[in-house]
């Protein structure tokens, strides 16, 4: 295979995938209760279909709106609805949840059955039109990012038609492998998804991007590739292990070295990024019309008593999937919705899980680092190492400067809107500024200013 691909900038954090990478996936907790946010994707956020006191059954619909960009919302679980009420969201603060108490006695939590899926799975007998329907009746969204809905990604728009397909096997942020044991176990699934993609879109060239920190799934991937039906043109490619190799804009300038727009996104030059946890869940909304209702999740870090991966129902909260997990040892002092450089910080345990939530990490003072964890920041010294690990090349120090200093004008002028928020300018700073919260904090205010957001 040739030269992994890379792109400017970026950081090698230590990538402690080693805690659960050998950790098949296994079914997660059956909870009480299930909070099913109404917000959970990019878009318009769901209306309630069902009230209080309402039975719902496994993959009833259970929320919808009729916006373009939105996509619904489905009870993973039997229950009966206790509460429409406001509760913790891992990303904007509160937000409004149907709260179902769960029918144990008529709810399992199962690991998808695969034997519907094999290499000869055969996406032409799928019109292309049915194919995008299925998806959003199923709600399914991206799941590896902020959670776009992906039957507007996928449908047809002859503003900026689509050519060219980049499968996101990377999963760079560290600590998370639920895409990692995705690959190795469900790989026919992922396979039969993106071949469903290439027929809806009718794009032409598929790139497979799998980061080169993973053998096994490149060698699993060639083979099964190889003996797949209508797939012998897809492209496999290893990709050089750094972060954030697995955003958008850099997976596409290390496959294909072209540069999105500034300001714009992949469909302007005519590519369509898909994670690998999405292409399974759209074989499952395709072939099965089974919704988004559960997800696998990595639990891992040096403050929980047992990692792993797990297959659990989405509404479950933090707290739930800890306590499965026999509970916080005493050297927790963090708890991360996703992993360490682009997860949520938590501080209510019944935050639950949404489709994007990939995994909870939960740090020791040790994983944080002295300095971060006391939050000893000194003066900036303009050693520029922020600027160079940029993977999108603006200047961290001087938007963050500008947003502590009340000149939102003047940070917008440095490309603030333009951050992809992965955390390279804070993990570099030797003067340990909090250089990404200082951004996320004026992305927030630029939000409230033009009444996108609640004060
Ligand atoms: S400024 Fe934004 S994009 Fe650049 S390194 Fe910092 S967080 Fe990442
Ligand atoms: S890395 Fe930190 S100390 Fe160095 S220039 Fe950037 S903000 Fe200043």
């Amino acid at each position: 295979m040739a030269k992994a691909l890379t792109f400017p900038g970026g950081i090698h954090p230590a990538e402690h995938k080693e805690l659960t990478e050998n950790c098949a996936i296994e079914p997660g907790p059956l909870p009480r209760q299930l909070y099913v946010l109404l917000s959970q994707h990019l878009g318009a956020i769901c209306k309630p279909l069902v009230a209080k006191r309402d039975k719902v059954s496994i993959g009833q619909k259970i929320g919808q709106s009729e916006a373009f960009v939105s996509a619904p919302i489905h009870s993973p679980v039997n229950g009966t609805v206790k509460d429409i009420a406001l509760v913790s969201h891992p990303v904007i603060g509160r937000e409004m949840a149907i709260i179902i108490e769960v029918d144990p006695q008529d709810t399992q939590i199962q690991l998808p059955d695969m034997s519907k899926i094999s290499p000869d799975f055969d996406e032409t007998k799928y019109d292309p039109d049915h194919i995008c329907t299925l998806i959003n009746n199923a709600g399914v969204v991206g799941m590896g990012g902020a959670g776009f809905p992906t039957r507007v990604k996928i449908s047809p728009n002859p503003q900026m038609p689509l050519d060219t397909i980049i499968i996101n096997a990377c999963e760079c942020e560290p600590y998370i492998t639920c895409d990692y044991r995705m690959m190795l176990e469900w790989t026919d699934k992922i396979i039969a998804g993106v071949k469903l993609i290439k027929r809806a879109t009718k794009c032409e060239k598929v790139f497979i991007a799998i980061e080169d920190n993973k053998p096994k799934a490149l060698e699993l991937f060639a083979k099964r590739l190889k003996e797949s039906k209508n797939c012998q043109d897809f492209q496999l490619c290893a990709v050089k292990t750094k972060y954030p190799q697995g955003g958008e804009k850099q997976l596409i300038c290390s496959v294909l070295k072209k540069d999105v727009p500034d300001g714009g996104i992949p469909p302007m030059i005519g590519v369509l990024v898909c994670n690998v946890a999405t292409a399974a869940a759209i074989t499952d909304a395709v072939v099965q019309e089974k919704p988004l209702t559960h997800r696998v999740v990595t639990v891992s870090g040096g403050g929980i008593n047992k990692v792993g991966n797990f297959y659990c129902a989405i509404g479950t909260t933090a707290g739930d999937l800890i306590d499965f997990c026999g509970g916080l040892n005493d050297k927790a002092v963090k708890i991360l919705m996703g992993g360490p450089m682009m997860g949520f910080a938590i501080a209510d345990l019944s935050t639950p899980l949404t489709k994007t939530s990939g995994a909870i990490t939960i740090l020791t003072k040790k994983e944080i680092g002295n300095a971060k964890y006391e939050n000893r920041q000194t003066p900036c010294i303009r050693c520029g190492r922020c600027i160079e690990a940029c993977p999108i090349n603006i200047n961290p120090t001087k938007i963050a400067h500008a947003v502590k200093n009340d000149m939102l004008e003047n940070a917008k002028q440095y490309n603030m809107m333009s951050c992809i928020e992965c955390g390279c300018c804070s993990y570099v700073c030797p003067a340990n500024i909090e250089l990404t919260g200082y951004i996320k904090t004026g992305k927030i205010l630029e939000a409230r200013r033009k009444k996108l957001m609640p004060e």
